[in-house]
């Protein structure tokens, strides 16, 4: 997330690809026209938006503030799109708020402000870091139905990074299952939820608490942990902890294959995950 917009210190970081976003490649953007983009054409939320909000100016003022950095208007009509902002996120007497500083606010109220901050200037492109995983579970459902929203409202386009694959599935039509750095599946989220074809997406499915409770059994968990990102196991990363693994997995890292219904899964042994073959492959 931190490379689409370019946050990385260049001098200390490696750049390799495109990242193409309107049709636009970020990586070869001058800083000119990279200010433009953030900000103006793609924004961020954070997981702790405390951390992310000046603390010593209002939300009011560090939206205005946004506005004018990118557009000519006066302070007056920013503001009037500040308020208008803070109605989309529903954030109650949204006149007061506007006027209060982060640490006056709850931390849903704040993921709210944080939310209408990003979207100041009508961005196309949200970049949404586990904006949910600091708040309590009813407020996490509240932000995720109002990002829901305001993707349909306002024609948006979001990449929403999440550890909770719940959350997920509340939110995208598409879902990216990551492990060790690398798309491990990718599916439309109703594919990926009915029909996981990746042993670690079948494992994360499988150890959802929900799924505990409402059947009544033992909540399943991954054995083992996640490798260390600096010295990671020979080909597949995921052989480890792996119940399909063999010694052809270790050798080489396997390449993305496409199925049918534009997915993609990165295993060498697809031929054991599809669900009418999954309980015998798992003895
Ligand atoms: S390549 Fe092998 S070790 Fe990796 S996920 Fe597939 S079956 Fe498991």
């Amino acid at each position: 997330m931190r490379a689409v917009m370019r946050l990385n210190p260049e001098d200390r970081s490696k750049m390799g690809g495109r990242i193409v976003a309107g049709g636009q490649d970020v990586t070869r953007m001058s800083r000119r026209r990279l200010n433009r983009f953030r900000g103006a054409e793609a924004a961020m939320i954070f997981q702790e938006p405390l951390l992310a909000l000046d603390p010593v100016y209002t939300i009011g003022m560090q939206i205005v503030e946004t506005i004018r950095v990118h557009e000519r208007i006066s302070r007056a009509d920013a503001w009037a799109r500040a308020l208008d902002l803070f109605e989309r996120v529903q954030i109650p007497s949204p006149e007061r708020r506007l006027n209060a500083y982060p640490h006056e606010l709850s931390g849903g109220m704040r993921q709210r402000a944080m939310i209408a901050l990003a979207l100041a200037c009508w961005p196309q492109l949200l970049l949404a870091d586990e904006p949910t995983t600091a708040l309590d579970a009813s407020v996490q459902i509240q932000v995720l139905l109002l990002l829901r929203q305001l993707q349909r409202d306002l024609g948006l386009s979001i990449i929403f990074v999440t550890h909770d694959i719940g959350a997920a599935v509340e939110v995208a039509d598409r879902i990216a299952v990551m492990y060790a750095g690398r798309i491990v599946e990718e599916a439309s989220a109703r594919d990926l939820i009915n029909t996981p074809r990746h042993p670690y997406t079948i494992g994360l499915l499988k150890s959802r608490t929900h799924d505990a409770m409402v059947k009544e059994h033992k909540l399943d968990t991954i054995p083992g942990a996640p490798p260390d990102l600096a010295n990671l196991p020979e080909g597949c990363a995921f052989a480890p902890r792996c119940y399909l693994a063999q010694d052809a997995c270790r050798r080489g890292v396997p390449d993305l294959q496409q199925l049918e219904g534009g997915r993609t899964v990165r295993c060498r042994r697809i031929d054991r995950t599809a669900p009418e073959l999954r309980s015998a492959a798992a003895q």
